[in-house]
């Protein structure tokens, strides 16, 4: 299975990619499609809880290499809601120590839904706390951090990708937590946005996909939506990295693309 998008102009270069949330749905697809897009000396830097499924999937991307690519891929298994995680991410990412970076993408996709409840259900601090850490703390967090760790320069691509959805934009009821972090990713990388001009962020909303996520919507709510296969999202998304020629801050949708 090819996952080659690119002529010989367009890569994502040279590129130190982080992928949030990749040991499954979404985020596992698409660290497959950016491994055929990146050229020799890059770096994929893969991140979920899991260990076995990030081992898992390491070993599916060497395979597919072939050993024909001079790429360093890496994983490491970490709670993103700590403090530790997300410092242990950037340290990684550090610690690679690739040369001569002319790109440098994050892709904050770990997400959670989270409880489906009436909005007067949420009275604890701390269960409503612990869902914010992971849907909306960890990403400024890690963001920043990676900012720190790969400063923006001239002929250094920056880009951030906020996985995102409808829900940051349409209100849904119960649907409180999920949509109040959605929308609030979304303000924190039109902030990003306006504040460094060297960083491009891109809010991508992948449509419904056939993803864990989608089963446990499904047990909660009864609801069934027509799921689309994750690689069709993720080579949609794939092609707007490549093609580079999104607006800075704006919000794309599956389903407009
Ligand atoms: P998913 O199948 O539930 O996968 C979520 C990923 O996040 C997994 O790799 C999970 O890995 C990781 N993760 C969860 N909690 C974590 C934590 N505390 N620390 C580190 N990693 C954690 O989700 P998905 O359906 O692929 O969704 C991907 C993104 O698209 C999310 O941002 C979601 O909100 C968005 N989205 C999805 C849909 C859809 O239809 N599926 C629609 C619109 C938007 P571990 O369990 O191994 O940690």
């Amino acid at each position: 299975m090819s996952g080659i998008l690119h002529t010989s102009e367009q890569t994502l270069g040279r590129c130190m990619c982080i992928i949030t949330g990749a040991s499954k749905g979404f985020g596992r697809a698409l660290a497959h499609l950016v491994l055929y897009n990146l050229k020799p000396g890059s770096g994929l830097l893969l991140v979920a809880r899991s260990r076995p499924l990030l081992q898992e999937l390491k070993e599916e991307l060497l395979q597919s290499l072939e050993g024909m690519q001079n790429l360093t891929i890496d994983y490491t298994a970490v709670d993103l809601s700590t403090k530790e995680g997300v410092e242990n991410i950037v340290d990684m990412a550090k610690q690679m120590s690739l040369k001569e970076l002319d790109h440098v993408l994050l892709v904050n996709n770990a997400a959670s839904l989270g409880d489906i409840s009436p909005f007067e259900s949420f009275t604890e601090l701390n269960r409503v706390n612990a869902y914010l850490a992971l849907n909306i703390s960890s990403v400024l967090a890690l963001t920043a951090g990676v900012l720190q760790a790969f400063p923006p320069r001239a002929r250094l691509r920056w880009s951030v990708v906020n996985c995102s959805s409808t829900f940051a934009l349409q209100a849904r009821p119960s649907w409180v937590l999920y949509c109040t972090a959605k929308a609030a990713r979304e303000m924190m990388f039109r902030v990003l946005a306006v504040e460094n001009p060297k960083v491009k962020v891109l809010s991508y909303s992948p449509g419904p996909m056939d993803t864990e996520m989608q089963r446990d919507i499904q047990r909660l709510t009864g609801i069934q939506y027509h799921l689309h296969p994750c690689r069709e999202s993720a080579t949609k998304l794939m092609r707007v990295l490549l093609d580079n020629d999104f607006a800075t801050g704006s919000h794309l949708d599956f389903f407009e693309l």
